[in-house]
């Protein structure tokens, strides 16, 4: 917390290197100490390095790059249609979001900003640019697009993040990324940020970053301890019945519930409607402006409930979310860890309900109890605190079991993506002596050791770490970025 100590203010964000201004911000917010990635990245950020850093949403990663970018940029301006610094992410919602801490953090800050994001009209970004902008957020499609009509030039970003990488990757946004990347300056920093740091991940990101600090503080395959999971075998055609009569049964205060298909979102969508239920869908297929009013329906509490698709939901920070249920068990293993990752932050207590129907269910809960090391309990089935994962994604003795024929594979995956890069991802964490050792990794917070990453990744120098305690003196900026 930043306290008046004499005339000075003290808070823990000082000590990483940030202004009184970004302390008072932070404060003014409700933040009192940072978390493990900001701890790691902020004075890294603050000296100029670059950064390849894997974070999921909700560990505070936004906050890690866009506080120290505000202190950076503070020290100039920008030129009409060249923004100083450019935040990348894969979706609309995603990088809206970024554009939102932006806001909050840089009130006692005089920056410009644009969002550049597809369903948005291109005259009002255009006249946004135009003023000049020192930090420009977008998508990756609609920045391209804007700059092929020569609405933007990129010779002039110094600071270059790259968010959510590895749904970049799902998404097939990497050329795209690794042409703008062609526009940019070889001088600058870039940040580079992915959920998981895999070998693909990794490869992909040196070849934006120069000698970065590795930063590892996910949690690639836990699942929140304060989340309850539970599973309910059932048939096809009666996933609607039992959802209500969970929606019904449960305490909710509001809850996500997550489809594995755009059409059964729509059909869940009526039904639930027909049924009396407060409820709106998210999905790509929607339009931008419906999309975002569905969002903050949701977040401030006029729709109870919120049924979306993975793409669409994948890293919003929904705050207070008491459960999520998946109407479908999802084909990719860390797309649950997403879904359920929706409810139980911050410590709060959630609870998460999966419904499964086919043999295909029974093969991906496999791969999710192999991914999460831990077996999800029947509804009804008492928390006996054994860990081990168990004959997974079976039906258990007394509970009925599904109907092999799921009606709705025939249709298209919201997220055609997710077909993609699911299968090797699985592989990688079948081991669950491998995951527990990540795990236990990711419990402490804190960054790999210096030998842990040499081991992993023994061709990459980097220069030593730095060790002091303060940056508050400005000149601790690098020349290349003032
Ligand atoms: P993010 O991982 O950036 O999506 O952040 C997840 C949530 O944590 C957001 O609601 C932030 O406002 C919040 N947050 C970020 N940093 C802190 C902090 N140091 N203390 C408390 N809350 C934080």
């Amino acid at each position: 917390m930043a306290c008046i100590k004499g005339s000075a203010i003290t808070s823990p964000f000082l000590d990483l290197g940030l202004s009184d201004g970004l302390a008072n911000a932070v404060d003014a917010l409700g933040y009192e100490t940072p978390t493990p990635i900001q701890e790691a990245a902020i004075p890294s950020v603050l000296m100029g390095r670059d950064i390849l850093g894997s974070a999921q949403t909700g560990t505070g990663k936004t906050a890690s790059f866009t506080l120290p970018m505000i202190d950076i940029l503070d020290a100039g301006r920008a030129k009409a249609r060249m923004p100083r610094s450019l935040i990348l992410a894969p979706t609309r919602e995603l990088a809206a979001q970024v554009a939102e801490s932006f806001g909050k953090f840089s009130v006692n800050h005089r920056l410009s900003m644009a969002l550049l994001i597809g369903g948005v009209s291109f005259s009002d970004q255009e006249a946004a640019l135009d003023k000049g902008v020192d930090v420009l957020i977008a998508t990756p499609g609609r920045l391209l697009d804007h700059f092929e009509r020569g609405k933007v030039l990129l010779q002039d970003v110094k600071i270059l993040v790259i968010d959510e990488a590895d749904r970049m990757l799902d998404m097939g946004f990497i050329p795209d990324v690794e042409r703008i990347v062609g526009y940019l300056p070889v001088m600058r920093q870039t940040l580079f940020f992915s959920a998981t740091l895999s070998e693909e991940i990794h490869k992909i990101g040196k070849k934006f970053v120069m000698n970065p600090k590795i930063i590892e503080v996910a949690k690639p395959a836990s699942t929140a301890d304060t989340v309850s999971q539970r599973l309910i075998w059932t048939k096809p055609r009666d996933k609607r019945d039992v959802l209500r009569k969970l929606l019904r049964r449960e305490t909710l205060q509001n809850a996500v519930i997550f489809c594995n298909r755009k059409r059964d979102i729509s059909t869940l969508l009526s039904s639930l409607k027909r049924h009396e239920f407060n409820v709106a869908a998210l999905h790509g297929d929607m339009t931008q402006s419906a999309r975002l009013a569905a969002l903050s329906d949701f977040k401030e509490g006029r729709v109870t409930l919120l049924i979306a698709s993975d793409v669409a939901a994948r890293g919003l920070d929904i705050p207070s979310v008491s459960h999520v249920f998946n109407f479908d068990v999802p084909s990719n293993a860390e797309d649950y860890v997403h879904r359920i990752g929706r409810t139980g932050r911050a410590g709060r207590s959630g609870s998460a309900f999966t419904l499964a129907a086919s043999e295909d269910d029974k093969k991906y809960l496999h791969a999710i109890e192999t991914l999460i090391g831990q077996s999800i309990l029947l509804d009804g089935q008492e928390n006996t605190g054994d860990d081990q994962t168990a004959d997974a994604g079976t039906p258990k003795a007394g509970k009925k079991t599904g109907n092999t024929s799921d009606t709705a594979s025939d249709t298209a995956p919201d997220t055609a993506p997710d077909t993609g890069s699911g299968g090797k991802s699985r592989s990688r964490n079948k081991k669950s002596g491998k995951k527990q050792a990540m795990n236990e990794n990711a419990r402490t917070g804190n960054e790999k050791t210096g030998a842990a990453r040499d081991a992993k990744y023994p061709d990459e120098k980097r220069p030593p770490e730095w060790k002091g305690n303060s940056f508050r003196d400005s000149d601790h900026i690098p020349a290349f970025l003032r």
